[in-house]
C-alpha cells in the first residue's frame, strides 16, 4: 500500500521530464530545467549533474542550488571526492553528513559547504558509468529508499540524453565525453589482416526508447506475464531429456532458473515500474545496475554468472519488446566488424559476406570453427578480447588488427590515418605474393611441394587462380549445409558440386563428406545435446548412422563428377572398418547410377582424414585401404594433447611444434612413404610458414591451407634447403636428451639461412 503513495512523486517528476525531453530546447537549457525539476520534486536545495569525460574527469554540467559559475569548471577525477567515488564504484551514496565522509572533497567554487545531506547515484547505461546525479539538502537527513529509487530512475533519462549525443553540443572544444572515448584493447590475433569499419553487435543490445509509463498497473501485468513465460521456457529446457543430469549446460540453466525466480530481482523491477518506468525500461535499469556492480568483480566464476544474468535480462527484454534479432539489412553497415562474446560457425555464415571486414570475439581460439570459417572468408579475426562487447555500441567506428591482435574502438583520426596507410602497405605485399603465383613451388634443393588451398563456398573459388594453388586439398562440404535453412536436396548438392568443379577448371578438388556435429551445427538437423560434442556423434559416425544422408551426398558427388575425376575423403575416421562401410555404400550408388544409365566419374580417388589418434596404430592397414591420406592437424592435435581446440585456456597450452606432435606427424609421413600412399596435411598449421617449413622437414610434400597463406608459404619454401633441414630436424627429434625446444631450432634455422617467415 504505501509504495504507490510514495511513488506518486517520482511519477509526476518523470511526466515532467518526459515533457522536457520533447520540447525543442537547446541541451544546456534542457539540462538546467531537468535539474530544477528534480530539485523541486524531491524537495532538495541542490541537484547537480556531472558527466564523465573521455579523460576520466567528471565535469559539472548543470546545477540547481550550487554556484552557476561552477558549471563546466568544477571537475573531479574518477575515484576523487564523493562524486568520483560513486562513478568509480557505480554504487549510490546516501549520507546525512557528507563532510564527515572520508572521500569528501571541498570544491570552493561551488559553495556546497552549507549542505549536509547528500544523495548521489551513478548515471548508467548497459553497465557503463556515464556520469553522476546528485541531490543535496542543508538539513542533516537520511534519504529514504524510495527517494534513492526515484533518483536512479531519473538518472536513466539523463543516460539516454548522454547516449543520444545531445550533450556533445555543449562540451568544450577539444574535450570529449566518455561515451565516445577512444579505447585500445590488446587481445590475440587469430587471423591476420586489418579491418576498418563499424561495429555490429552479434547479440544486439536492445535499446529501450520507451522509458516512461502511463499506467503502472498495465506495465506490472506485462512484466508478470513475460516473467511467467520466461520461467516456463527455462523449466521446459531443463525438463528436456537431452539436457543431461549434470554438466555445464545444466548448470547454466539452473542459474537462469535461480535468477528468474529471484524475488530481489523481481521486486527491484516492480519498484522501478511504480516509479514510472515501462516494464522494459525497468528490466534495463535493474540489468544495468547489476551489471555495473558485477563488472567490477574479479572472480571469474562470478563474472561468468554475470553473463548468465545478462542473458536472462536480454531474454526478458526480447519478450517485452518483441525484438526479433539483428541489425536490419537497411542499417547493416557496408564495412561491418562483428563483435561477439562467442559465436558458432553457422552464425557467421548468416551475415552478408561482402560486407564483413572483421570479427572480434571475447572468447574463441585459433582453431575454433568460427575462426576457420572467418579465415576462409579472408577477414581479420581477433579473439580473447575481454570486455569489448560492453564498451561498444552498434555503429561505432572500429579497427581490427589481426596482425598484432589489437582493437581500436572509436579511433582518433591520426590512428585511423596510420591504419589506412598500413592497409595500403599490406595490399602492396599481397601484390608481391601474387607475383609469385606462377613461380613453381620448388625448394632450393629441388623438392616440389604441392600447395593446395582449403575452401567450402563458391565465393572461395576465384582464389584458386589468384593464389596459384594447384587444387583444393580440402573442400568442407558442410558449409553449404550450414548456410542453408533446409537440408539441401540431391539436385541442389549436385548442382553445387558441379559448379565447384567447373570453376576449378581441371584442378583437382578433394571433397570431404559431411563433417557436421560437434560445434558445426546445422539448424534443421536436430541432434541431442552432448556432454562432449567433439568426441560425440559427428562426422563419419553420424553419416554411417544416417546412411540416407550420406548416400544422397555420394550420389550428388558421383553425378557432378560424371566423366571427370572424383576425389573425396572421409572425416574423423577412427577404425579402418568405417572406410569399408562407406565404400560399400559408394558401390551401391555406383550400381544404382549405372543401372539408370548415368555416366560415372572417369576415376575415383578415395581418401581418409587422419584426425583420430587411434589410426596411428592402424597406419599400414589405413594406407593399404585408401588412395590418399590427409592429416587434419586441428583435430589430431586436440585429441593427441587432450586439449579442446575451441577453448583458448588450453588450446595454446602445448606447442604444435613440440616433440610429441612432430613425432606423430613424422610417423604418418613415413608410413605414407613406406606404403607408397600420398599423404597431405590440411589443418591450420599448413598455412603458417614456420610450421609449413617443419612439415617439409619431416617429410611432407603436399599441404593445403587458406588461399591467403599460399604466397607466404611459397616465399618460405623457395629459400629452403629441405634436405639440410631434414637432417637437423630429425636429429633433434631423435635426441632424447636435448632440452632445446624444436620451435627455437626452427626459428634459428630460418634466420641462419635467410628464409622469410
Ligand atoms: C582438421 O581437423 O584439421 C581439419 C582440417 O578439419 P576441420 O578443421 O574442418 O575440423
Ligand atoms: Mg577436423
Amino acid at each position: 500500500m504505501p509504495m504507490r503513495d510514495l511513488s506518486a512523486g517520482p511519477r509526476v517528476l518523470l511526466k515532467r521530464l518526459r515533457e522536457l525531453m520533447a520540447e525543442p530546447l537547446d541541451p544546456q537549457e534542457r539540462l538546467d530545467r531537468i535539474v530544477r525539476q528534480i530539485a523541486s520534486n524531491m524537495v532538495a536545495e541542490v541537484c547537480s549533474v556531472y558527466v564523465l569525460r573521455s579523460d576520466g574527469v567528471l565535469e559539472l554540467y548543470a546545477t540547481e542550488g550550487l554556484n552557476k559559475e561552477a558549471v563546466h569548471l568544477s571537475q573531479l577525477k574518477m575515484g576523487q571526492g564523493l562524486v568520483g567515488t560513486i562513478a568509480a564504484s557505480a554504487q549510490p551514496l546516501n549520507l546525512s553528513d557528507a563532510q564527515a565522509h572520508p572521500a569528501f572533497r571541498y570544491l570552493p567554487e561551488t559553495g556546497e559547504e552549507i549542505y549536509h545531506s547528500f544523495l548521489g547515484v551513478p548515471i548508467l547505461r548497459a553497465g557503463r558509468t556515464l556520469g553522476v546525479l546528485v541531490v543535496q539538502n542543508k538539513a542533516s537527513r537520511n534519504y529514504r529508499e524510495d527517494e534513492l529509487e526515484a533518483l536512479e530512475t531519473t538518472a536513466m533519462v539523463i543516460a539516454e540524453m548522454i547516449a543520444t549525443g545531445e550533450l556533445k553540443k555543449i562540451t568544450r572544444p577539444g574535450l570529449e565525453l566518455d561515451l565516445t572515448r577512444a579505447i585500445t584493447i590488446q587481445a590475440d590475433g587469430y587471423n591476420e589482416g586489418i579491418g576498418l569499419g563499424h561495429v555490429v553487435l552479434h547479440e544486439p543490445r536492445i535499446v529501450v526508447t520507451n522509458l516512461l509509463n502511463d499506467d503502472a498497473d498495465k506495465e506490472l501485468k506485462r512484466l508478470g506475464e513475460s516473467l511467467g513465460g520466461l520461467r516456463i521456457s527455462i523449466d521446459d529446457m531443463l525438463s528436456r531429456r537431452e539436457v543431461s543430469q549434470e554438466g555445464e549446460h545444466r548448470e547454466v540453466l539452473e542459474t537462469y532458473r535461480m535468477f528468474a525466480h529471484d524475488q530481489g530481482w523481481v521486486r527491484r523491477m516492480e519498484e522501478a515500474i511504480h516509479n514510472g518506468l515501462t516494464a522494459e525500461a525497468a528490466v534495463e535499469k535493474v540489468q544495468s545496475d547489476t551489471k555495473a556492480r558485477m563488472m567490477r568483480l574479479t572472480d571469474p566464476y562470478l563474472r561468468e554468472r554475470m553473463h548468465d544474468f545478462d542473458d536472462l535480462a536480454n531474454r526478458l527484454l526480447r519478450q517485452l519488446t518483441g525484438f526479433k534479432g539483428r541489425v536490419g539489412d537497411e542499417n547493416f553497415p557496408m564495412d561491418a566488424i562483428i563483435l561477439a562474446r562467442a559465436m558458432g560457425a553457422a552464425e557467421l555464415l548468416d551475415y552478408p559476406r561482402e560486407r564483413l571486414r572483421g570479427l572480434i570475439l571475447e572468447d574463441g581460439a585459433v582453431t575454433s570453427h568460427v575462426v576457420i570459417v572467418a579465415r576462409a572468408m579472408g577477414i581479420p579475426v581477433v579473439g580473447q578480447a575481454a570486455g569489448v562487447v560492453a564498451l561498444a555500441e552498434n555503429g561505432d567506428a572500429i579497427i581490427v588488427d589481426g596482425d598484432d591482435g589489437q582493437i581500436h574502438l572509436r579511433p582518433m583520426t591520426d590512428l585511423q590515418k596510420a591504419y589506412e596507410e598500413k592497409v595500403r602497405l599490406r595490399a602492396r605485399r599481397q601484390e608481391q605474393f601474387k607475383a609469385l603465383r606462377s613461380v613453381e613451388p620448388i625448394t632450393k634443393d629441388g623438392k616440389r611441394i604441392d600447395l593446395q588451398m582449403n575452401a567450402g563456398l563458391l565465393v572461395d573459388l576465384p582464389q584458386l587462380a589468384e593464389s596459384g594453388a594447384s587444387g583444393i586439398g580440402l573442400f568442407r562440404t558442410e558449409l553449404q549445409f550450414m548456410i542453408a535453412s533446409t537440408m539441401p536436396k540431391l539436385e541442389e548438392q549436385e548442382g553445387f558440386y558441379r559448379n565447384v568443379l567447373k570453376q576449378a577448371a581441371g584442378r583437382p578438388v578433394t571433397f570431404r563428406t559431411l563433417d557436421i556435429g560437434g560445434d558445426k551445427v546445422v539448424s534443421y538437423f536436430r541432434a541431442q545435446e552432448e556432454e562432449n560434442p567433439a568426441l560425440g556423434w559427428r562426422a563419419i559416425r553420424l553419416s554411417l548412422d544416417r546412411p540416407g544422408l550420406l548416400r544422397t551426398q555420394l550420389r550428388a558427388l558421383l553425378r557432378a563428377a560424371a566423366g571427370a575425376e572424383l576425389k573425396m575423403m572421409l572425416p574423423m575416421v577412427t577404425e579402418v572398418s568405417e572406410i569399408h562401410a562407406v565404400r560399400e555404400l559408394m558401390q551401391k550408388e555406383v550400381q544404382h547410377l549405372s543401372k539408370f544409365g548415368h555416366s560415372l566419374p572417369r576415376k575415383l580417388q578415395f581418401g581418409a582424414m587422419l584426425e583420430v589418434p587411434a589410426l596411428m596404430w592402424q597406419l599400414d592397414e589405413l594406407m593399404a585401404e585408401v588412395d590418399f591420406v590427409s592429416v587434419g592437424s586441428n583435430d589430431l592435435f586436440q585429441f593427441a594433447m587432450a586439449a579442446d581446440r575451441g577453448n583458448a585456456r588450453v588450446s595454446d597450452r602445448f606447442d604444435l611444434l613440440g616433440k610429441p606432435f612432430l613425432r606423430i606427424l613424422r610417423d604418418i609421413a613415413r608410413a605414407g612413404q613406406r606404403n607408397n600412399t600420398p599423404v597431405t596435411l590440411c589443418g591450420e598449421m599448413a598455412g603458417k610458414p614456420l610450421s609449413a617449413m617443419a612439415l617439409i622437414g619431416i617429410g611432407f610434400r603436399a599441404v593445403s591451407m587458406a588461399a591467403t597463406s599460399i604466397g607466404p608459404v611459397k616465399s618460405m619454401l623457395l629459400g629452403l634447403d629441405a634436405d639440410q633441414l631434414a637432417t637437423e630436424l630429425n636429429a633433434a627429434l631423435d635426441d632424447v636428451r636435448s632440452p632445446v625446444p624444436i620451435r627455437e631450432l626452427l626459428v634459428q634455422f630460418a634466420q641462419t639461412h635467410n628464409i622469410p617467415l
